[in-house]
């Protein structure tokens, strides 16, 4: 498996690239996952450490919300201490804007329509311009203005272009095209209308996301057919998976779309089988054990394979770098397509681990 050519991918849409830190999204760099904090931002010591729980899970920019005066008080602070990016996302006070520019920001998140007249998008625009920070226009089909639903009946892809294309032409009315842009709405169908859409008429890069996608479970199929789609038809530039749960499993689902779609290296693959009726071990906890160790060691674009039987389970086992079939309360461990080991059920767990290590050990002595 891990000798298959990438899926034919559409070619990635080309755009334009702008600098978050020292971050390039857009253009010909990498598709980056972003995740936003779900701390109280005024809590600067919890803000923080959950930015470093969601570097150390893959995230690569983070967005942090200054919802008050008292956030931008502190926004300095976790701008300083943060090991990647930070967003500031502004809604509506300008003012707040400037503060966050001038506290670090990498990146502002605001709408420039909606922040009261063209004279306060001037402000934040020189503000931007003179800090090199670029900013995110982020429609939302949950809060369109007012006249695009009198308009359009209800936020309609065509409403969120239209809105999308009216922020754009307040900042270029000032001469500004450090710009990245999202459009999303609850449910995939729209966010991917709105997002092809778009795509026709700029080239500034893409952020995609699914907004309110839900829960785990949920959550992560809806982001996953939506942006799926979108990154297949080579739209995205920096995405955000977003889930009622842990911003690190926002990045860890973020990071596994784009490996699926050859998008992005790095990581790990495990392949495992779901288990039906021959399977005669405890697959779901090998598996989950399995992988919980393999994340420890943490040896990047290797795949793995975890099946419960001999049906199906040696040939993945094989195609793997390393895999495991099972067999009558036993496992048979593969390296490469030979058979290393034969072992015991409750000796699979820490046999397999061991020979990870020893291949991810071997191929950093390489
Ligand atoms: Fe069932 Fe074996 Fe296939 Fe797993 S590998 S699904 S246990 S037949």
């Amino acid at each position: 498996m891990s000798d298959q050519e990438p899926l034919p991918l559409a070619p990635r849409r080309k755009t334009r690239q702008i600098l978050v830190g020292k971050v390039p999204v857009g253009g010909d760099a990498p598709i980056t996952v972003q995740s936003m904090t779900k701390t109280d931002t005024r809590d600067v010591e919890a803000t923080v450490n959950q930015i470093y729980a969601y570097a150390n899970a893959g995230c690569e920019i983070v967005r942090v919300s200054v919802p008050t005066k008292k956030a931008g008080e502190v926004f300095d602070q976790i701008c300083d201490r943060s090991p990647i990016p930070v967003v500031a996302d502004i809604h509506f006070d300008y003012r707040l804007a400037l503060v966050a520019a001038d506290a670090g920001a990498a990146c502002l998140r605001i709408n420039p329509g909606n922040i009261g007249g063209q004279d306060r998008v001037r402000a934040v625009v020189d503000k931007a311009g003179s800090k090199g920070i670029p900013i995110r226009i982020g429609v939302n089909g949950g809060s369109l203005e007012k006249d695009l639903l009198d308009k359009f009946g209800t936020a309609t892809p065509e409403a969120m272009v239209e809105s999308a294309l009216r922020h754009i032409e307040t900042l270029e009315r000032e001469s500004f095209y450090d710009i990245k842009i999202s459009l999303k709405a609850s449910d995939v169908i729209r966010t991917v209308q709105a997002y092809r859409l778009l795509a026709k008429q700029v080239d500034y890069p893409f952020h995609l996301g699914i907004t309110e996608a839900g829960t785990p479970f949920g959550g992560t199929i809806r982001s996953s057919v939506g942006m799926g789609i979108l990154l297949a038809e080579g739209l995205g530039d920096t995405i955000r998976v977003s889930l009622t749960g842990d911003g690190e499993d926002e990045c860890r689902v973020g990071h596994e779309m784009l490996r699926s779609l050859a998008l992005r290296s790095g990581g790990f693959r495990m392949v495992s089988c779901p288990s039906c009726g021959r399977v005669q071990i405890d697959l779901n906890r090998v598996a989950n054990e399995i992988e919980e160790g393999l994340k420890q060691i943490n040896h990047e674009n290797i795949t793995y394979a975890v099946m419960g039987c001999v049906v199906n389970g040696p040939g993945e086992a094989k195609d793997a770098d390393l895999g495991v079939a099972g067999g009558a309360g036993e496992g048979l461990i593969y390296r490469k397509g030979e058979l290393i080991r034969k072992v015991k059920e409750e000796d699979l767990v820490p046999a397999f681990l061991e020979e990870a290590r020893k291949v991810k050990a071997e191929a950093d002595a390489a």
